[in-house]
């Protein structure tokens, strides 16, 4: 089968031919209908190499941590209703399945991971940019339900993890607030919709282009202003000097970073959900009182079936552009070049 691989620290992924993997006991092969492009795929490869193999990414890695596909065969032992033939997308933070936090269905913040080498496709495990992929166990899979897996797929993470990440902040989003976006892409653009259809905030949309700017007024912003050093003001003038109830950035640099905190309301949430290498400094006066910072990763698993849930009832929708497996190094470059609109989704 073809494969779109990382092979070499610094090197361009490839497509290679590699064999059909077989499922071992409790795992289940999916023929893969789509795999989506992230921007973390890009931090990873970003890595030097001490650091890439120091936190156990395996070379070469098939990438894909976005995926959906076909139940194709099950492994021995697979315990599960699903059958051979079922749609289904996958839940890609893998986690133990057995400590506190995976029995909640947050395997995203399962405490045994680390420990137990448990890595997510794409991300240590072999992902999703392949003809074919093992998912090493059958609680990892969500039945699509209908939903077409090319324009759905990316729900798994650049709609999981922004609807993690607002949920956690809607008893602060009533409405007469405000709610900004900073980094309308992947992640970004479907954030906006989740902010639209389960909070009354008033969003503010803030990127670094007119298109990218265009896109996030397309999926619902109410304002759209240039990410730069004037934006803080123009916030600061739309909600009459009092600053924004929760801030999502999606970029993470330490520019937007401190921009967030600059915006921050009094009782606001700052999210940072960008890997994007930044850090604040925070202490009495840097920002305001009460505000709370958080670090997310992901989301949980009956999270998840909400996204799915929400994009069935057509309240989100994702933008995509699509390449073939042959084509997805092209995905890749056009992700670093920042010209993808919404989100590059890679069918086989
Ligand atoms: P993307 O490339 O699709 O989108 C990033 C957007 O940010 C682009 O539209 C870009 O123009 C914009 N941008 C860049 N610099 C900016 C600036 N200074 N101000 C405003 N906008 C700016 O990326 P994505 O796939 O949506 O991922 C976004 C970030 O989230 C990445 O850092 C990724 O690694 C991270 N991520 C984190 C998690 C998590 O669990 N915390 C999960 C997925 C992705
Ligand atoms: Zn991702
Ligand atoms: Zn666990």
């Amino acid at each position: 089968m073809k494969a779109l691989r990382y092979v070499a620290v610094g090197q361009a992924p490839e497509v290679v031919e590699i064999p059909i993997p077989k499922p071992g006991p409790g795992q289940v092969l999916l023929k893969v209908t789509a795999g989506g492009v992230c921007h973390s795929d890009d931090f990873v490869m970003g890595l030097p190499e001490k650091e890439y193999l120091e936190q156990g990414y395996p070379l070469p890695m098939t990438l894909g941590h976005e995926g959906a596909g076909i139940v194709h065969e099950l492994g021995e032992g697979v315990d599960s209703t699903l059958k051979v033939g079922d749609a289904v997308a996958v839940y890609g933070p893998w986690g133990c399945g057995r400590c506190h936090n995976c029995s909640m269905g947050m395997e995203n913040y399962c405490t045994n991971a680390a420990a137990e080498g448990i890595r997510p496709p794409g991300l240590g495990s072999q992902g999703s940019m392949a003809e074919y992929m093992i998912v090493d166990d059958a609680r990892h899979l969500v039945p699509l339900d209908g939903l077409d897996p090319v324009k759905n797929v990316s729900l798994t993470d650049a709609g999981l993890t922004p609807y993690h990440a607002i949920k956690r902040s809607l008893p602060k989003l009533g409405a007469g607030t405000f709610a900004v976006v900073i980094g309308t892409g992947g992640l970004g653009h479907v954030g906006i919709q989740i902010l639209k259809a389960l909070s009354g905030a008033t969003i503010i949309a803030l990127d670094v282009s007119d298109e990218k700017l265009e896109l996030a007024t397309h999926v619902g912003a109410d304002h759209v202003i240039i990410s730069d050093a004037a934006a803080a003001e123009k916030i600061r003038d739309l909600t009459n000097g009092l600053g924004v109830n929760a801030v999502f950035d999606f970029v993470g640099a330490t520019p937007t970073m401190a921009l967030a905190q600059s915006i921050a309301a009094l009782d606001s949430d700052v999210t940072i959900v960008g890997i994007g290498g930044g850090s604040m400094t925070l202490g009495f006066g840097a920002i305001a009182y009460d505000a709370a910072v958080r670090i997310p990763y992901w989301g949980s698993r009956s999270e998840l079936i909400e996204v799915l849930d929400l994009a069935r009832a057509g309240k989100i929708d994702v933008e995509i552009q699509t390449y073939s497996l042959d084509d997805g190094p092209q995905a890749y470059e056009a992700l670093a070049a920042s010209t993808i609109r919404g989100r590059a989704v890679i069918v086989p």
